[in-house]
């Protein structure tokens, strides 16, 4: 008998599902809130204001997804560990944009394939944390758990989760969403004009004349593209950018679940593309049962202690009908276990013939506290394992669709290595991230350049 074929499978909303029914299940890493009156009042002035993004750009993301899956596009997803609302100002904002551009600049040159563009931003304000409560010379207060939930400082009124937090993390959302939007449409990243993605405070780098060439390179087939067809080509001066973040504050998720006119089930509309954390995927947690019933793309954060048998439930949950473009496993092993504890995960779902996009998150595994106790990642660690990772795909006969990092357009200094050889001292320079470090400006585009040698070995 000859395998079913998953493309006439009907996907539909679970029966038993609801934007709620996550309420029904055990939900890890939630704040308490001390007044419930007040998030409910928070939660029903969140349903009724405006989404971030839109259905059709949900299913035009789950398309290119689908196109990555085989193999078609490289995703390239990247942004802050934790945004902070102190932050969404213009040239952070466009900053950030600027690296991501850059590094698909490079991507598309050297992979010859599009790159599906995903930011970790406009509402990536919560963070899950290893303890609930953080104690300080003999004080015990609630740990920080991103700027949604409250605030960094220790001291109670700060630490104290405040729900209107959210309403302020929906608009600073909007604003973000909305200047990425504006720069997008008025040409930002128009490749005529790559330029405009100079970083002001980039002086020399190590890696800029590798940058130039292919830079120069792109602008040459351009022209030559142009000179032959007679016009310009168009959708040069377009991106799609999406957006993305941990959907872990489950009442802000659940407000932003809607139903839109001529579409069925429920999207998310906070974000195009939310994933579940490795500290929430527990398959018979909140977060999943949340996740199983949404019609955007989802993806899971992938941890060492993921067995096969763990991990093939998990997509018979999320993705019942082997939808193309729905779900993509984001692995983060870190770069001493990524060869022992990757290969058989790829192999189950190989062996099962599951449709998932496969990407490398070559942070979360990494992160070590420095001799001088700041939380850093070491850039050979993160270059080690996306190589092995690579090399692993490629020995299992699975493909590794695109990479997951925390990054930065600042001139920080909050991982070491890399092209300026950053040592444990320099930290101290310029470290900004109230979680965890990021890639800067170098470092990224380094790991772009290092994704194309590896794809094109
Ligand atoms: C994160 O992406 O910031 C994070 C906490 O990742 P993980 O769930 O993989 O630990
Ligand atoms: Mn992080």
């Amino acid at each position: 008998m000859s395998a079913p074929d998953r493309n006439l499978q009907t996907v539909s909303t679970p029966g038993d599902w609801t934007p709620a029914s996550w309420r029904s299940r055990p939900a890890a890493q939630q704040p308490v809130y001390p007044d419930a009156g007040a998030l409910a009042e928070v939660e029903d002035e969140l349903s009724r204001l405006p989404p971030l993004v839109t259905s059709w750009e949900i299913l035009s993301l789950k398309k290119q997804l689908a196109e990555a899956q085989e193999g078609k596009r490289f995703l390239l997803q990247g942004g802050d560990c934790a945004e902070s609302f102190a932050d969404c100002e213009s040239a952070l904002v466009s900053n950030r944009l600027k690296v991501l551009l850059q590094m698909s600049l490079v991507l598309v040159h050297g992979l010859r394939l599009p790159v599906v563009r995903v930011g970790r931003f406009a509402g990536q304000y919560a963070k899950p944390r290893s303890a609930d409560m953080e104690e300080k010379d003999g004080v015990a207060l609630p740990s920080y758990r991103g700027d949604f939930i409250n605030r960094p400082e220790f001291e109670a009124a700060a630490r104290t989760p405040d729900p209107r937090r959210m309403v302020k993390g929906h608009a600073r959302s909007a604003m973000t969403m909305n200047f990425v939007r504006a720069l997008i449409d008025g040409g930002f990243a128009d490749l005529h004009h790559p330029e405009y993605w100079d970083l002001g405070w980039v002086g020399h780098s190590p890696l800029s004349e590798e940058y130039q060439r292919m830079v120069a390179a792109v602008g040459d087939a351009v022209r030559f593209m142009e000179t032959i067809s007679g016009e310009a080509l168009h959708n040069l001066n377009r991106a799609d950018f999406y957006t993305s973040h941990e959907a872990l504050l489950l009442p802000y998720e659940q407000a932003l679940t809607r139903q839109v006119p001529r579409q069925w089930g429920w999207f998310n509309l906070s974000t195009h593309f939310p994933w579940i954390g490795m500290r929430t995927a527990s398959l018979e947690g909140a977060h999943v049962e949340y996740f199983r019933g949404l019609r955007n793309p989802v993806a899971v954060k992938i941890g060492p202690s993921v067995t096969p048998d763990q991990l093939m439930r998990l997509v018979d949950v999320l993705n019942p009908a082997d939808e193309p473009g729905r779900l993509a496993l984001i692995h983060r092993m870190g770069a001493t276990q990524v060869a022992d504890k990757l290969p058989p995960l790829l192999d189950a779902v190989r062996r099962e013939g599951r449709r998932v996009l496969w990407i490398c998150d070559p942070m979360h595994g990494n992160t070590e506290s420095a001799s001088n106790g700041f939380k850093t990642r070491r850039f050979a660690n993160i270059r080690g394992e996306l190589e092995a990772a690579f090399e692993l795909h490629a020995a299992a006969g699975t493909r590794l669709g695109g990479v997951h990092l925390e990054l930065t357009g600042e001139n920080v200094t909050e991982c070491t290595g890399g092209a300026r050889e950053l040592t444990d001292a320099d930290l101290s320079l310029a470290y900004r991230s109230t979680v965890d470090p990021r890639l800067n400006y170098e470092q990224s585009l380094e790991i772009a350049m290092l994704i194309v040698r590896k794809q094109s070995s």
